[in-house]
């Protein structure tokens, strides 16, 4: 039931990031839309390549779940460019960096800042239960530790579920040394940093990051600056700065269970951050517990907008071309 390559017809770019680039494509067969992550590598480095290419395949084995994206199959091309491609589940709202700032845009165009936020109590209880939910299974069944929950690797479909992708089975040679210092890896946890020893808690400080960067906007510990010395300097405020929290005021009314789990997950201390397990029994996740059918309905407006934004998008584009004219 494997997918072939040649039977895939690419629809169109959908992102990119430091490995590679994501492409929308019909498996032409079964007419199934699938993600294809493309990953360029130098062609001098065939043992590595088939390695990692094995270790990909092990993700084969990960039985289907509600909360991880479903893993088709990983290759390695060597006709033309030598490059490895990922087929996996495609995710039609997107990530949630992506839904970020698709909702900025659309605050800006309505200048309508006094509408209910997307990032809503619920909505991030929700998320919050299937990016836990997606982790405990990976680590209950595999032993497989995330370690890059991040807005970019959360994804969301418009029947309303969520789910986790790009776990690190592979991290070690996807990431060379200088690799880590581009981009962001800024939502490590402060014993990962100092290279202590990594346990699924330090997903759990991912995660409460990554909240209070949706809620806010902005990521937490003073930004993001992608020079070398920036993110430096980041790791250190990380390790010595005190715990990111909620922002309290400035129009922000936070739920006392969200802040509450929030304090929880951004513990500098991981001996007393809470785990996985613990947070999945919190208060912010059992409030909303009866609340599928209105998440469901906040998905379905996220696509709506996500089509909204592309197609003024497309638009001002082919103004500004005209204009140029
Ligand atoms: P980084 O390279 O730092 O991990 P990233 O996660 O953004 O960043 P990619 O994993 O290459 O990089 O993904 C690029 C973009 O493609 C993502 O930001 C996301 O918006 C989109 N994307 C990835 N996988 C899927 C998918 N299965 N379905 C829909 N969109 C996806
Ligand atoms: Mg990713």
């Amino acid at each position: 039931s494997s997918i072939q390559l040649q039977d895939l017809v690419q629809l169109g770019k959908i992102g990119s990031g430091n490995s590679g680039t994501v492409i929308k494509a019909l498996h032409v067969p079964d007419s199934k839309i699938v993600a294809k992550k493309v990953i360029p590598v130098e062609n001098n480095n065939h043992l590595v390549v088939n390695q990692l290419v094995r270790e990909l395949t092990i993700m084969k084995s990960v039985h289907p779940h509600e909360n991880i994206v479903s893993f088709y199959g990983a290759y390695y091309t060597q006709s033309g460019s030598n490059e490895i491609v990922i087929l996996m589940e495609y995710m039609n709202c997107g990530s949630l960096d992506k839904i970020l700032s698709v909702y900025g845009r659309y605050c800006q165009r309505r200048q309508n800042l006094r509408e209910e936020p997307w990032f809503n109590g619920l909505v991030i209880s929700k998320i919050s239960y299937a990016v836990l939910n997606g982790l405990s299974y990976l680590y209950e069944k595999y032993k497989i530790i995330h370690r890059d929950i991040k807005p970019s690797n959360v994804l969301i479909n418009s029947r309303g579920q969520v789910k986790i992708c790009d776990f690190g089975v592979s991290k070690k040679l996807i990431n060379s040394i200088a690799d880590t210092f581009v981009g962001t890896s800024t939502y490590m946890s402060p014993e990962r940093i100092q290279g202590n020893v990594y346990s699924t808690k330090g997903d759990v400080w991912s995660l409460g990051l990554m909240i209070i960067e949706l809620v806010t906007g902005e990521f937490p510990l003073g930004g993001r600056n992608d020079t070398a010395n920036g993110i430096l300097d980041l790791l250190q405020r990380i390790v010595n700065e005190p715990s990111p929290r909620l922002p309290s005021g400035g129009g922000y009314n936070f739920s006392r269970e969200m802040i509450d789990f929030v304090n929880r997950c951004c513990v500098k201390d991981e001996t007393e951050r809470s785990s996985i397990n613990e947070l999945l029994c919190h208060d912010f996740i059992g409030k909303y517990r009866t609340k599928d059918k209105e998440f469901r309905h906040w998905c379905k407006k996220v696509k709506f907008c996500l089509k909204e934004d592309k197609q003024i998008r497309r638009e001002d584009n082919e103004r500004a071309k005209l204009e140029k004219k």
